[in-house]
């Protein structure tokens, strides 16, 4: 059963964000996984810019993997690690030709078998393109798991994810995970949050501690 503080915390979060979603442009599952990879330690915005060039010359997972590896670089040069990004989504398009006929598997086992997705991607494919429920924890989910205590101070991305799950009904995981992300995005940031903008400073960690002098 959900406590009354974290319905507190998904009401509030309903109120802030009712239209969170998904900000990786894409038309398709492999659009989606290609863009999930590429999104690693860069915003959504950054990736957006490159993937309609990288998208109109590989449009599909046996263009890419047969692709010259370093034009697939040039498409995406813009993006920091862009040599690893290539390599990852390369190899990820090769699995897919090699194991699955080309297609973005939809379950998990299948998903994290491919090179480059780890869990985190898996959790967004299935969510966005499969709708099937899942709490993909990235950097965002996971600080503000800390901070509102949904999640242990130390815990581990793979912990916090287990633990949203247990507290989360499995009917608002996905739109959990959008909204979570919109809160880490535009409130709650890694630094300087706009806490004098949020509904849950009661309920803070980092408020508390930052508050106390
Ligand atoms: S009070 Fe500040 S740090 Fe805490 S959840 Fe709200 S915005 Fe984030």
């Amino acid at each position: 059963m959900t406590s009354q503080r974290t319905q507190r915390i998904l009401d509030g979060l309903s109120e802030l964000f009712p239209d969170a979603h998904c900000e990786l442009a894409h038309r398709n599952a492999y659009e989606l996984a290609v863009a999930v990879v590429l999104s690693a330690q860069t915003t959504d915005a950054s990736v957006n810019k490159v993937t309609p060039a990288l998208f109109e010359k590989y449009p599909d997972a046996a263009a890419l993997a047969a692709g010259d590896l370093h034009d697939i670089e040039q498409c995406i040069a813009r993006l920091g690690l862009y040599r690893n990004k290539a390599r990852a989504i390369q190899g990820m398009a090769k699995g897919m030709c090699e194991h699955f006929d080309g297609q973005v598997p939809s379950s998990m086992e299948a998903l994290v078998t491919l090179p480059g997705v780890g869990r985190k991607c898996a959790n967004v494919i299935l969510a966005e393109c499969y709708n099937v429920p899942s709490l993909a924890v990235d950097t965002h989910v996971h600080r503000i798991s800390r901070r509102l205590r949904l999640a242990g101070e130390n815990d581990s991305v793979l912990e916090t994810e287990k633990k949203l799950c247990r507290k989360i009904p499995k009917d608002r995981w996905i739109r959990t995970h959008h909204q979570m992300i919109f809160f880490g995005r535009y409130l709650c940031h890694a630094r300087n949050p706009k806490c004098e903008k949020c509904p849950f400073t009661d309920l803070c960690s980092y408020y508390r501690t930052a508050h106390v002098k």
